[in-house]
């Protein structure tokens, strides 16, 4: 365990040691917080990709580098809201960390599209002010988050796409790589087998599945964050999905769906098959029960995930906070990576169901 981890653990312990094991969701936390400006409620909740990986499927060393990322994603982000940052800086310092982590489909490690190629998609919103900023298709901008994060901070627009996109990333001096630093010899043998896998099936008859794209370990990265001000922010990160056709975009830049967050309901994150979260609208979908209908965090998430997404054979799953810190992480694939820390709760890193 590096020294960096273990310091990520010790203040988990130190804070879990203070006396807090639940979060608080009385008014009363809240306005102590603006007078003492130490004790509001902070936290982040983190996802590292919905799917199918199993103990049996996913590598003792896969899994390890997995849980150091989000380990050191988490502490990235607590950090800046412990010192009083932003939740939008907070979900940008840990996405970062996950872009750059080879095991995460973001950044350096994401999949291929069926060419051989890579297209990334980010977005970033703030809750309290519903700014938003999406990058989709580009290829070589080395974090695709910091691009979101510029359209939304740097320009009229919510969303840029592409050839447009990349230019922007330059005019922002935003760091460039050739496209074949985000390769992994991981993704490359997985690319192998799902055409290989396509071509096979294109032999059988169709079986009618309404689920075109099997839930292979997905690996996108997101993060909702809730600051010391009381405010919402959330990102999300991906490659997309493995051999998906060239030019394709999925739900991760698109705001509603793979992004949202309202200070007025929750901040969410999605992963998942993001055809089908962009039909369900989920992000937004799950802010939208909370705020009209008066539904819980956990009954909104859970009965878009669990119910909603599963009627109609959708894969994936989200990380959800409100603004008052409480946290709902659905999944109704066999995995998710996932992991949370606040005030009052210790770093958690998940993987499989039931742990
Ligand atoms: N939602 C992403 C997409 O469809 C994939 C994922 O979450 O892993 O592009």
């Amino acid at each position: 365990m590096s020294g960096r981890i273990v310091a990520v653990f010790s203040l988990g312990l130190a804070l879990a040691l203070g006396g807090c094991s639940s979060v608080p969701d009385e008014p009363a936390a809240k306005m102590m917080n603006a007078s003492n400006g130490t004790s509001a409620p902070h936290g982040l909740i983190i996802h590292g990709g919905a799917g199918s990986g199993s103990r049996a499927n996913i590598s003792a060393e896969r899994e390890a580098s997995m849980r150091a990322s989000m380990s050191e994603a988490l502490s990235a982000g607590y950090r800046v809201l412990d010192e009083g940052g932003t939740s939008l800086d907070a979900v940008a310092a840990a996405i970062l960390i996950l872009e750059d982590a080879p095991v995460f489909n973001a950044g350096h490690g994401a999949v291929f599209n069926a060419v051989g190629s890579h297209e990334l998609d980010a977005s970033i919103m703030d809750g309290a002010t519903l700014n938003a900023g999406a990058a989709a298709g580009v290829s070589t901008v080395r974090n695709p988050i910091l691009l979101a994060r510029a359209v939304m901070d740097h320009s009229p627009h919510v969303m840029l796409s592409g050839d447009g996109a990349e230019e922007f990333a330059r005019e922002q001096k935003l760091e460039a790589v050739t496209p074949d630093y985000f390769d992994t010899e991981h993704r490359r043998k997985q690319l192998e087998q799902r055409l290989e896998r396509d071509r096979r099936a294109s032999d059988k008859p169709s079986t009618g599945s309404k689920s075109k794209v099997s839930s292979d370990y997905f690996g996108t990265v997101g993060v909702v964050a809730l600051d010391r001000e009381g405010n919402l922010a959330a990102g999300t990160s991906t490659g997309g999905m493995t051999a998906k056709r060239y030019g394709r975009i999925g739900d991760s830049p698109v705001v509603g769906a793979g992004t949202y967050a309202n200070n007025a309901s929750c901040g969410v994150s999605s992963t998942g098959h993001g055809e089908f979260f962009i039909r369900h609208v989920v992000a937004y979908n799950i802010c939208a029960r909370m705020q009209y209908r008066g539904d819980s965090l956990e009954t909104a998430a859970g009965d878009v995930i669990m119910k909603e997404l599963v009627e109609v054979g959708a894969s994936g799953g989200v990380v959800a906070m409100d603004a008052q810190g409480n946290i709902a992480w659905p999944f109704n694939s066999s995995s998710m990576v996932r992991a949370h820390q606040s005030r009052d709760q210790a770093p958690r890193i998940l993987i499989f169901k039931n742990e």
